[in-house]
């Protein structure tokens, strides 16, 4: 056991972006902290891979919460406290929206973006503004909740906006603002980022992804994301966080609902004062607390009651041309035959055709992200993650090629390319490729379903009632800021906040 030490004050277990949040963060407060990581690398779906000697992105479309050097967000700025140095390249716009009837491109900026909306549907740019302006406030308002908890009464002094709006969906508080049916498509592409469809999307889920990505622009890291894993983890051994890789947790030993440290599947026994565990709730609950007599049966009921997210498929092409010579022409595309998005959710349990295709063009934020004379180009569809529970070994192969074939031909059709006659490299990405890599729950990369019931604001309030093992703290996409890379950092800060609040107060009650 001289590999590791006899005790940690905290076992992180994950090595990607919420994980090494967590560690950066306690290691920046001056505790031991251990990283366990199962893959050979950190980062999780932050990463990138070679093919035919070309670097590729696995995963990043774009991040959000980043803000240039002198303005940052909360994300962006996190990165620059911990001393991670990211060379951050900004995203040229926020997307180009493909409709039958509609091919618009918007960019950041709120009043940038109302104005192109007033170009395509005119008589809107008011409405259109006085909708974003109040996306910032609730936006503003999630930021300073989320920080510094209140009162009810305080909050409705204070975020009447947030309070007024937080019971109603997206499609409720769009349809107060009475605009045309083509302007409100235009303001919809986003959601598949969050993945519910309007009907079931808190307002305030919306809110703060259009303030985000809309107000601010987005980012990439020049690097690819494993920038920011690799960095990360560099950064973490620098503060002293010990890393260590190939090494998965099997079991969280809990004590008198109490977590006491872990054992790897290599059989090594760690003991620590805290786990931070970026393994989802329902693995973790049905086969990784030793003994499992110490679950209670409302962990169960917890786990059974949240509906899992999306998961991703996609296709990533290195191409034999500049983007422009094969006719495309933007940095992120959208492309539906309708922006019905409940319509288009429910379409997401099927294992396709899909009706929704969200491509990316890297080279359009960075020129080198390719060779000279290629480019690369991404189509990714995000079905929900148990779709493809029902595809079997033997139909593996079939589904993801038919899938595969049939969104590059649609966007060869829409780019009057064939991309095929252009492929230097071909990936395909599914549902079973993130379970096995991340160890994901059904390759579910979104955490839980946003849904009216079940939301940011309803969590922060059930988050004490759902600790069911004391000094256990989850991190990941699962956790109460949702999905994605940025909320995956925030998520893994708050692991570590809620660490850090608790050893205090386990001091404050020793010194009374
Ligand atoms: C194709 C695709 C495109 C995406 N595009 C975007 C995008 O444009 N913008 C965005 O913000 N997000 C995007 N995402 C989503 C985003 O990547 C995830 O929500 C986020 O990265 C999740 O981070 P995480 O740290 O929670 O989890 P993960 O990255 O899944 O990491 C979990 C880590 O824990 C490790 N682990 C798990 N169990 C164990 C164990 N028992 N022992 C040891 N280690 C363990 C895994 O190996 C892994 O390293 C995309 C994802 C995919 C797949």
């Amino acid at each position: 056991m001289d590999f590791y030490r006899d005790h940690y004050d905290v076992i992180v277990i994950g090595g990607a972006l919420a994980g090494l949040s967590s560690a950066l963060m306690l290691a920046d407060k001056g505790l031991d902290v251990l990283v366990l990581e199962r893959h050979n690398l950190p980062g999780g779906v932050s990463t990138s891979f070679v093919r035919g000697g070309i670097e590729i992105e696995a995963a990043l479309h774009e991040m959000m919460s980043i803000g240039p050097r002198d303005a940052r967000l909360k994300v962006g700025k996190f990165f620059d406290d911990m001393g991670v140095d990211i060379d951050w390249l900004k995203v040229p716009e926020c997307y180009h929206a493909s409709l039958p009837d509609l091919e618009v491109t918007l960019h950041p900026g709120f009043k940038t973006f109302a104005g192109e909306i007033e170009s395509a549907v005119p008589g809107t740019y008011g409405k259109v503004m006085k909708l974003l302006e109040l996306c910032h406030t609730v936006f503003d308002s999630v930021n300073e909740l989320s920080v510094h908890p209140m009162s009810k009464v305080q909050m409705l002094l204070k975020h009447e906006a947030f309070v007024k709006t937080a019971g109603y969906s997206t499609k409720e508080v769009l349809d107060t603002f009475d605009l045309p049916q083509k302007a409100l498509d235009l303001l919809a592409p986003y959601w598949i980022y969050v993945g519910s469809g309007f009907e079931e999307l808190p307002f305030t889920i919306y809110a703060v992804l259009m303030a985000d990505y809309v107000g601010y622009g987005s980012y990439i890291p020049r690097h690819f994301s494993h920038e920011m894993s690799l960095k990360m983890a560099e950064r973490a051994e620098a503060m002293g966080v010990q890393i260590e890789y190939r090494q998965q947790v099997e079991k969280i030993l809990v004590k008198d609902k109490k977590a006491y440290g872990v054992r790897t599947k290599r059989g090594d026994e760690i003991h620590s004062d805290y786990v931070i565990c970026s393994a989802y709730p329902n693995k973790v609950y049905t086969s990784m607390i030793e003994p499992a007599s110490e679950v209670p049966a409302a962990a169960f009921k917890m786990v059974n009651g949240r509906r899992l997210s999306l998961s991703a498929f996609s296709v990533i092409l290195i191409l034999d041309r500049p983007a422009e010579e094969l006719n495309i022409r933007d940095y992120s595309i959208f492309r539906g035959d309708t922006m019905d998005t409940d319509v288009l959710y429910r379409d997401l349990a099927g294992l396709g055709p899909y009706r929704y295709l969200t491509c990316i063009c890297h080279n359009y934020a960075n020129p080198e992200a390719t060779p000279p004379g290629t480019c690369s180009f991404s189509v990714t569809v995000l079905p929900q993650a148990d779709a493809w529970k029902s595809v079997t070994a033997d139909r593996y192969d079939e589904v993801k090629h038919r899938i595969a074939r049939q969104v590059i031909s649609d966007m060869s059709a829409y780019f009057g390319t064939d991309l095929l006659e252009h492929v230097l490299e071909a990936v395909i990405e599914t549902p079973m490729t993130i379970a096995r890599y991340t160890g994901a729950w059904n390759g579910c990369i979104y955490g839980y379903a946003h849904t009216m019931d079940d939301h940011i604001v309803a969590r922060l309030q059930t988050a004490e009632e759902e600790k069911f093992i004391e000094r256990l703290e989850f991190s990941g996409a699962h956790q109460i800021s949702g999905d994605g890379m940025g909320p995956a950092v925030t998520n893994g800060r708050k692991a570590a906040k809620n660490v850090l609040d608790d050893i205090r107060k386990r001091k404050e009650a020793a010194a009374k």
